[in-house]
């Protein structure tokens, strides 16, 4: 597994996850990755970049036929 950054006890650490977006006025900003063990101890959650499901409909639901 590959070993990604994490910026809670600033090492390299498996199973990293994006948990932060730092937006700032200026520069690029930031994005904070935490680790599984930094996540559990300082109870972050993880980002998805996926919506919630029942969000993404896409037109009415189909309920019974339509002729
Ligand atoms: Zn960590």
């Amino acid at each position: 597994m590959l070993r990604d950054w994490c910026s809670w006890h600033e090492g390299y650490a498996e199973g990293t996850k994006l948990v932060k977006i730092v937006e700032t006025g200026s520069g690029p900003g930031g994005m904070l990755y935490a680790c599984g063990e930094c996540r559990v101890e300082r109870g972050l959650t993880p980002l998805v970049d996926e919506p919630p499901p029942g969000r993404a409909r896409r037109g009415p639901p189909r309920t019974g036929p339509s002729t």
